[in-house]
Formats: C-alpha cells, sequence, structure tokens
C-alpha cells in the first residue's frame, strides 16, 4: 500500500458513506438469543461501504454512522439468509468437501459452488456421496447484529478500483 495514496482526515468526524472504509466489530444472534458469529476475539472487519461487501440491511444501518457508534439492528429472513426451503436436499460426491472423514450428519459444513462456498447441514454420509441440506444453517431466521463501528476513513484509489479495502479486517494481497 502506498501510504502517500491515503487522503489525511481526522477520522473521528468522518462519518460512514458510499466508498469510505469502514472498520466493524459486529455480533450475530439468532432467535434463540445463541451467537453464531462473532468478530469480538479478533480482528474488526473492513468493508468499502456501498459495494455490497456485506448485506445491504447492515450497509443501511452503518449508513452516516461514526466511529465508536454502537448498535443494533434487527433483519428479517428476506433481509438476512432468505426463507428456509422445505425438501432443499441434495445428494454431492464427498470431494467438493474439505474434510469429507470427518462429516456427520446434523454438523454445519462449508461447500465449494460455483458461487463460491456455502454453508449447507449434513443429513447424511454414504460411502462416496453426502446428502445435505441446501439451505443456509440461519435461513428462515429473524437475526439480530450488535455492531460498533471503530473507525471510519477515507478508501484509497486503489481500494475503490478494487471494490475491496486492503490491510486489517480487509484484503490481503
Ligand atoms: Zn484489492
Amino acid at each position: 500500500m502506498n501510504e502517500t495514496d491515503e487522503p489525511s482526515s481526522d477520522s473521528s468526524a468522518t462519518s460512514v458513506s458510499k466508498d469510505r472504509v469502514v472498520r466493524f466489530h459486529y455480533q450475530i444472534f439468532d432467535e434463540a438469543g445463541g451467537v453464531v458469529e462473532s468478530t469480538r476475539d479478533g480482528e474488526p472487519l473492513a468493508i468499502l461501504h456501498g459495494r455490497g461487501n456485506v448485506m445491504r440491511g447492515i450497509e443501511d444501518a452503518l449508513e452516516s454512522r461514526k466511529a465508536g457508534d454502537r448498535f443494533e439492528v434487527t433483519l428479517p429472513p428476506e433481509q438476512a439468509y432468505g426463507p428456509r426451503k422445505d425438501d432443499f436436499t441434495q445428494r454431492i460426491s464427498k470431494k467438493y468437501f474439505r474434510q469429507p472423514a470427518r462429516l456427520k450428519p446434523g454438523m454445519t459444513t462449508q461447500l465449494s459452488t460455483e458461487e463460491g462456498t456455502r454453508s449447507v447441514t449434513v443429513l447424511k454420509v454414504g460411502g462416496k456421496v453426502v446428502d445435505v441440506d441446501m439451505n443456509h444453517p440461519l435461513a428462515g431466521q429473524t437475526l439480530k447484529f450488535d455492531l460498533e463501528v471503530m473507525e471510519v476513513r477515507e478508501a484509497t484509489r486503489e481500494e475503490i478500483a478494487h471494490r475491496h479495502v486492503h490491510g486489517p479486517g480487509g484484503h490481503h494481497h
């Protein structure tokens, strides 16, 4: 990264808007109140705002916020992982799983697809194939997000060209 490419700005006065970088901590709670995902034990996530790096509902909630703001947002299934579909099962070759030997019925795992990785639930494990529920494990759930903005800054020209953030919480390449 080229330091001179960074516009100087007072980050405490910068609010979230399109093509600014937002670094934030988040926790996601399912309907039972359990934490299903959290950045609290590690690096905050960094996104280039307004570029679809995260769910639309999260971007909307972050709009105009500033570093130090902490708030909650609740998203219905339609704005989160979609409604749960009945009988959305598929039989898939074990070669598409990273660790096929460890698969057990009921567990959630990552599946590599043409559209990227997706979370699925294992239903049955055979010799060469696995039956999975293709619904995202959080499909059909209204989710509560606890968000805390840690930093807002101008994006570099390179980040805008790439449509994602470089450095901590973003891409490393
Ligand atoms: Zn990049």
